[in-house]
């Protein structure tokens, strides 16, 4: 393991011989992915084998920085798409600190070699499984939690001794000047660099032969990365969204439920990859939902929505746009509003609540991501899994109900990323759960070691200590050495 000190000075070293510029400078998009990507594979043999109080002491310092910056931070996404101070707190910083926390407490132990049982056929052997870094990573990340999908990834792809170039949303400008601050107080560019942009900036770091790429976004564009990916065949982890539905169980409390989810919906006014997408509510309790759920909007926001300094903005016109639109094309194809629908001039949305939706709305086919609710009802329960199952698997699935009978269904017959029982959003929340979707709604899992492991290389290590006489078996196959063989294969499928 490699001191502190050491790295300091291979830095210096670097920095003299190659006199490369950083970021920030004026310098062409591609060049600086040039000399960044190359800082950084110069860099990772450093890197990859600092211990674990080094790894632990860049997490200290990145939440000292944070929590000094703490307002600079809460103004940057009140800035981007005026998020509420106590929301930001919430739901960008809290889950970073925990992370930090949960990580620092943990990691000696993770990156500790794991020694097993070899086995009688593999007598006279040690195995054991080591956590090696994958090497140079890319964090592509959202804009809907611009602060926690960004430091999270990044911090997590460190922690497993990886460099990782970070390219944020280019939807919040504010945001990403507040984390290149923090990235630069804590870290230096060879561990951790920021690359800004959009399209374009993704598209030249892909070009890039990085060991691992970590994408949280959208399905289609994780399509894109997925292919990128493949020309150099790095691994990936991709995060990404889709339709998360909600079943209410006929007998669970209404008025639980429609607060539950009204709560769920709203933060980050639907932005949200688990935000609950839609609703099955039994025919007998369809109005008493829609009642208790327009009651709980306006008991969290009142009805003033448009300057309600709780209620955050839609992040662009563009993506204003595309739910109103939505909307309209519900209603037009006979959809009911029973609630809502306006967009006001500053860019928020007004919560909006549909009933009388069909599949052949936009607002059923695509994922809504905004505080538009649709409902439907249901008669029979194996109607709604067979609905569930026949579309693609979802990243959370929310249940309401107490009887485990009900439950089981749900949890035996579909398949998502998450599932939570009478409670949304909340899974995400809890650093020991894994998290990550299931098919269509993504492939791998962070949180935790799951994180850890990610972000490794998980590697075999097999040690012969003593001779244990397995020359034997080599070449030419007697027919003793059949016979042998032969009792082996008979005795260990007895044992099986
Ligand atoms: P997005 O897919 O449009 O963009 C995500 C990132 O990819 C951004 O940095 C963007 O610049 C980049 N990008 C966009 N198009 C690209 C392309 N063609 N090639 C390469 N890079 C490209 O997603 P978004 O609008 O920022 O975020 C919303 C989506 O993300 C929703 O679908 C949501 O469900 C999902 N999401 C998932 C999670 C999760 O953890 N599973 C979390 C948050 C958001």
């Amino acid at each position: 393991m490699l001191t502190i000190e050491f790295i300091d000075i291979y830095i210096d070293n670097i920095r003299y011989k190659n006199d490369y510029c950083y970021i920030g400078e004026k310098m062409e998009l591609s060049n600086q992915v040039d000399q960044i990507f190359s800082l950084q594979k110069n860099y990772h043999s450093i890197l990859k084998n600092t211990d674990y109080s080094y790894r632990i002491s860049k997490l200290q310092d990145f939440k000292k920085a944070i929590i000094e910056n703490q307002i600079e931070i809460e103004n940057a996404l009140l800035e981007d798409f005026s998020k509420a101070r106590v929301e930001t707190n919430l739901t960008e910083i809290l889950p970073v600190i925990s992370m930090i926390n949960n990580y620092s407490k943990n990691l000696k132990k993770w990156m500790k070699r794991k020694y097993i049982y070899s086995g009688p056929l593999f007598f006279g052997t040690k195995s054991s499984i080591s956590f090696q870094a994958k090497g140079n990573c890319l964090v592509i990340s959202p804009w809907n939690y611009p602060f926690q999908l960004a430091i999270y990834p990044l911090l997590t792809a460190f922690s497993a001794g990886n460099n990782v170039i970070l390219k944020p949303s280019e939807f919040t400008p504010a945001t990403n000047r507040i984390i290149i601050k923090l990235i630069n107080l804590v870290f230096k560019p060879e561990e951790v660099s920021v690359i800004e942009g959009a399209v374009e900036a993704s598209n030249l770091l892909l070009e890039k032969p990085f060991n691992h790429i970590f994408f949280t976004g959208s399905t289609p564009v994780g399509k894109v990365i997925m292919e990128k990916a493949s020309k150099h065949l790095a691994s990936v982890a991709l995060e990404l969204g889709g339709k998360s539905p909600v079943i209410l169980d006929d007998k669970y409390s209404i008025e639980k439920a429609a607060m539950n989810i009204a709560w769920g919906k709203h933060v980050n006014s639907g932005q949200t990859c688990v935000a609950p997408d839609y609703v099955f509510v039994h025919t007998k309790n369809k109005i008493e939902f829609v009642e208790r759920y327009i009651e709980s909007i306006e008991q969290m926001y009142g009805q003033n929505f448009e300057t309600n300094p709780d209620y955050c903005k839609i992040i662009s016109s563009k993506h204003a746009e595309r739910l109103k639109k939505m909307i309209n094309e519900a209603i037009e194809k006979g959809a009911i509003l029973e609630y809502g629908g306006e967009l006001y001039s500053n860019g928020k949305l007004q919560p909006t609540l549909l009933t009388s939706v069909t599949d052949d709305m936009s607002i059923m086919k695509e994922e809504i991501f905004g505080p538009v609710l649709p409902i439907f009802e249901y008669t029979e329960l194996d109607e709604v899994v067979s609905y569930i199952n026949k579309n693609d698997n979802p990243l959370a699935l929310y249940v309401y109900s107490n009887s485990k009978d009900f439950q089981n269904k749900f949890l035996e017959l579909t398949t998502s990323g998450g599932i939570n029982f009478n409670e949304s959003l909340l899974h995400v929340g809890n650093p020991k759960l894994p998290f990550g979707g299931a098919g269509k709604s993504g492939i791998g899992r962070y949180h935790d070691h799951y994180g850890f492991e990610e972000m490794s290389n998980i590697r075999s290590v097999m040690h012969r200590k003593f001779n244990s006489g397995l020359r034997f078996f080599y070449p030419p196959y007697s027919s003793l050495k059949k016979r042998i063989v032969d009792e082996i294969l008979k005795r260990f499928s007895f044992f099986l």
